[in-house]
């Protein structure tokens, strides 16, 4: 394979407790006793000697206040911490409209936006408004979406689309209309990023959907996609929301150790 080699960077901008009944659809039906959960909001870096790549921009100060939920550094500071400019990227994937994951889109004005044709045109539809899919969203972040859309900066696609060369974007619904995942190849193997199509690694050990499932059938197929990925191509999952990310992966170097994972290095990096 003559494809670039990518480092996958997960960056932590937001943490809070949740119990497990609130975090599980349905959580009645597994028998399990309920308790507290962490949830961690992350944005994530692609990064290659040929370009940078965000995936998703956390939620803003707007988003966060109105659910009560601050940040532990802005993900547009933290990005800069990184050495991530947002106003020098030109490429950002947005996974799904939700507002922790289109929260700051005014901070990258350069951008080719990259979405789902499924998930762009849902927030445009009938049902966009209803208050059990319209929670998570922020009318005036959906509103900027469209805005990028009209500059000409919104690129959707359908399916699957090669957003840069080895790095795969795969539509899978479920969580959302048109939530995609990414494959991205690093030394450390393929890395399947799969943003909210798994909140947590216990959804795909455990057949456990999230409680946000606009369409189960589909929740249910990306499982499996997932889990066919990860048997077949050994990829190294990551889910959206998971704590054990920081766990399950080495830090980053310096004073971002606590903030961040890196997976896959350069080789001209390596000492
Ligand atoms: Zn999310």
């Amino acid at each position: 394979m003559t494809t670039e080699s990518y480092e996958v960077i997960a960056l932590r901008y937001a943490s809070r407790m949740a119990t497990r009944s609130a975090v599980f659809l349905n959580y009645h039906l597994y028998d399990e006793p309920d308790g507290p959960i962490q949830m961690d909001y992350y944005v994530w870096v692609i990064r290659s000697s040929e370009r940078t790549i965000v995936v998703d921009t956390g939620y803003s100060e707007l988003g966060g206040r109105n659910r009560n939920r601050g940040h532990i550094i802005h993900p547009v500071e933290l990005l800069k911490q990184f050495g991530t400019d947002p106003a020098d990227v030109d490429t950002l994937v947005i996974t799904h409209a939700h507002y922790d994951h289109i929260g700051n889109l005014e901070a990258f004005p350069r951008a080719r936006v990259l979405i789902t044709e499924a998930e762009r045109d849902f927030w445009r539809g009938p049902t966009a408004g209803r208050l059990l899919l319209h929670h998570s969203c922020e009318d005036s972040e959906l509103a900027t979406l469209e805005q990028i859309d009209r500059a000409g900066r919104l690129q959707a696609f359908s399916g699957r689309a090669e957003i840069a060369p080895g790095i795969s974007a795969i539509e899978v619904g479920g969580h959302t209309h048109g939530q995609c995942i990414l494959t991205v190849p690093t030394s450390d193997g393929l890395v399947l990023l799969a943003s909210d199509a798994a909140h947590y690694y216990e959804e795909i050990d455990d057949d456990k959907p999230f409680v946000v499932a606009e369409d189960l059938d589909k929740m249910y197929r990306g499982f499996d996609l997932i889990r066919s990925l990860i048997r077949n191509d050994n990829a190294v999952l990551l889910p959206g929301h998971d704590p054990d990310v920081m766990h399950r992966h080495r830090p980053l170097d310096g004073p971002l150790a606590e903030h961040g994972i890196i997976i896959g290095r350069h080789p001209e990096e390596a000492s």
